[in-house]
């Protein structure tokens, strides 16, 4: 078997593999992408863009196309469905601190793809569609990884290598890494349609999240669509939960005349939250859903994932650069597990319950709580910078 030799391998080219990927070459390091679908999937997960993330992506130089693509969000809605109160956040307020005070809304996939077509053209880099990451050896001086082209099995021979092969990770399961956490009991049913919902729910922001104990939604503007998101019934099959009588029945709900609304997608997702417990072994780095799982409420998912591709950079260059004498990328390890905790995971964990809260004493309390947040000035300009993923990042500089 031929082996070819490059400085570092990425398995899995969604958004955070191909900004690692990026961020690599364009520091004149040789890497491999390897992809094992045909192209970068054309997913309907992520579309929020935090504006650290925005920040960061502009030293890739990709920020202006998810201006050109997306939406702006300065606002966003915290809603009550029975009682139709609402609590506004207005991100604008953070304009001394970014010069992105706002989210982006924005599919995923025009990240991924974008970046793809950039690496075909840079010549340190090389993205392989079409090519499973198998297995991988590693010692001392390096790994050697295996993967499973069309018609064989090729083995390359990298300085490190970088598992951001997703939620069911082979690297991070060959690592023998444990995914400690907790799967949530329902599905989360994501349903899209072109009818205009802000035509029928008067005030609607381009970003909403609807606390009901029945059914909570999640009410997401994209460029061309409404997403709505809303908790399944556990006791159902996929088929059932996919069917037109569910689906009408979440827009009778919503806007009335469910009947009518037509959708473009019906998707069904499994939702945990877990944390790898460890990051990094030797030559091998975990980063994005490989490392970490957590619910959709606050966008936070990905937004974690291209930090972690981020600082896992900033650990790798002087190291391959030859800048740096010692092989440890323990503190990208520490800062990202440790924001990951306190941050990603206790922050959706929350936002969840905030959904699901019932009548009586605990929304009451939750009602409260947002309102106090929102009328003190030094309170709300706190809870838009922890939103907005600031925190997490100054919290991660100030590990050592
Ligand atoms: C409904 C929903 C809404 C969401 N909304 C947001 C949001 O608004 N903001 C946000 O920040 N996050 C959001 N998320 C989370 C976000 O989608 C994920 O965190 C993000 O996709 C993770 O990116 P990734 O590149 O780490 O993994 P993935 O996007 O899963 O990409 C992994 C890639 O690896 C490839 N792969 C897998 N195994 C191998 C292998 N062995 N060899 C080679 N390639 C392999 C896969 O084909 C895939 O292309 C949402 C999630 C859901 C479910």
């Amino acid at each position: 078997m031929k082996t070819e030799r490059c400085q570092i391998v990425i398995a899995g080219a969604g958004p955070v593999g191909t900004v690692m990927a990026t961020l690599l070459a364009k520091a004149n390091i040789d890497v491999i992408l390897l992809e094992s679908g045909e192209n970068c999937a054309m997913d309907l997960r992520a579309s929020t863009f935090h504006p650290p993330t925005l920040e960061m992506l502009e030293e890739i130089g990709i920020t202006s196309t998810l201006l050109e693509k997306g939406l702006k969000a300065p606002v966003y809605h915290w809603r009550d469905r029975q009682s139709g109160e609402v609590v506004e956040f207005d991100l604008s307020e953070l304009g001394d601190v970014t010069r992105h005070p706002y989210r982006i809304q924005c599919e995923q996939y025009h990240l991924s793809r974008a970046l793809a077509d950039g690496l075909e053209k840079i010549a340190k880099a090389e993205i392989r569609f079409n090519r499973k990451l198998l297995s991988f050896k590693q010692d001392e001086s390096g790994v050697s990884v295996f993967a499973e082209g069309l018609h064989s099995i090729e083995h390359i021979r990298c300085d490190w290598l970088i598992g951001a092969d997703g939620a069911n990770s082979l690297v991070r399961k060959w690592l023998g890494i444990e995914f400690d956490g907790f799967t949530y009991p329902e599905k989360f049913l994501c349903l899209t349609t072109e009818t205009e919902l802000a035509d029928h729910l008067p005030n609607l922001a381009l970003v909403n999240y609807v606390s009901d104990p029945q059914e909570w939604l999640v009410l997401l503007r994209v460029p061309s669509l409404w997403r709505v998101l809303v908790p399944a019934d556990d006791g159902m099959s996929d088929d059932e939960l996919r069917s037109d009588a569910i689906k009408t029945g979440i827009f009778d709900r919503l806007i009335g005349n469910g009947d009518a609304v037509k959708t473009r997608h019906r998707t069904l997702y499994r939702v945990h939250q877990r944390v790898a417990k460890s990051f990094a072994e030797g030559r091998v780095a975990l980063i994005g859903d490989a490392a970490h799982l957590n619910n959709p409420l606050g966008g936070f998912g990905m937004n974690s994932g291209i930090h972690d591709a981020f600082e896992l950079f900033a650990a790798l260059e002087p190291i391959i650069n030859g800048r740096s004498n010692s092989a440890d990328i323990g503190l990208f390890d520490r800062r990202r597990r440790k924001v990951t905790h306190d941050f990603t995971q206790a922050q959706t964990i929350q936002n969840m319950e905030y959904m699901k809260v019932g009548n009586g004493a605990a929304h009451k309390k939750r009602r409260n709580d947002m309102e106090a947040i929102r009328d003190n000035d030094d309170r709300r300009r706190a809870y838009l910078m922890r939103q907005a993923m600031f925190d997490s990042l100054a919290q991660a500089k100030a590990i050592n």
